[in-house]
């Protein structure tokens, strides 16, 4: 096979890194970055929020990863770890038909965390841990990153790109 024939690296991201309003607070919070708009050019991203594909609302109640339970429960203690956990195989499907192998998602998040986490208790305390998503998708070997992290991820994408 030509090196040429190589198809470029595709990248999940979270949806709300590109303005679409899907946080759970309802408020729009783009991730102005030079690279991702570059990227979302080229036509190499696949937008995804785990947490509204799977049916919760906007806005909806916070929500975050209780560590003594593993479960996901709201701030009003309702329990809505099927459906994160529904958003999480979604993400990784579309992963997996679309053949991505990198995703840039938003730090601690109970669905996009991919260093810290909520601690489970309201009190804005961050952990280390990762959201139900980024858990996913790492056990099936795909490499995730966030916003702290995106110069990481094009170091990489170019380093594998044969056209850079
Ligand atoms: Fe953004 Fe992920 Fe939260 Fe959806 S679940 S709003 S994509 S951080």
């Amino acid at each position: 096979m030509n090196l040429n024939d190589k198809p470029i690296d595709n990248i999940l991201v979270s949806a709300c890194f590109l303005g679409k309003r899907v946080r759970y607070n309802g408020i729009v919070q783009t991730l102005e970055s030079k690279l991702l708009q570059q990227w979302q050019k080229q036509g190499r991203l696949f937008s995804i929020c785990p947490e509204v594909i799977s049916g919760l609302p906007v806005p909806r109640p916070p929500a975050e990863i209780n560590q003594i339970t593993n479960k996901v429960i709201t701030i009003e203690f309702v329990d809505v770890t099927q459906q994160f956990t529904n958003g999480a195989k979604q993400a990784l499907h579309l992963c997996q038909r679309q053949n991505i192998q990198f995703a840039l998602l938003k730090e601690s998040s109970p669905s996009c965390g991919s260093n810290t986490i909520y601690d489970g208790t309201f009190s804005q305390k961050k952990i280390t841990g990762e959201g139900l998503t980024t858990q996913i998708l790492r056990q099936h070997g795909i490499k995730v990153f966030s916003e702290d992290s995106i110069e990481e991820l094009a170091e990489l994408i170019n380093s594998s790109d044969p056209t850079s």
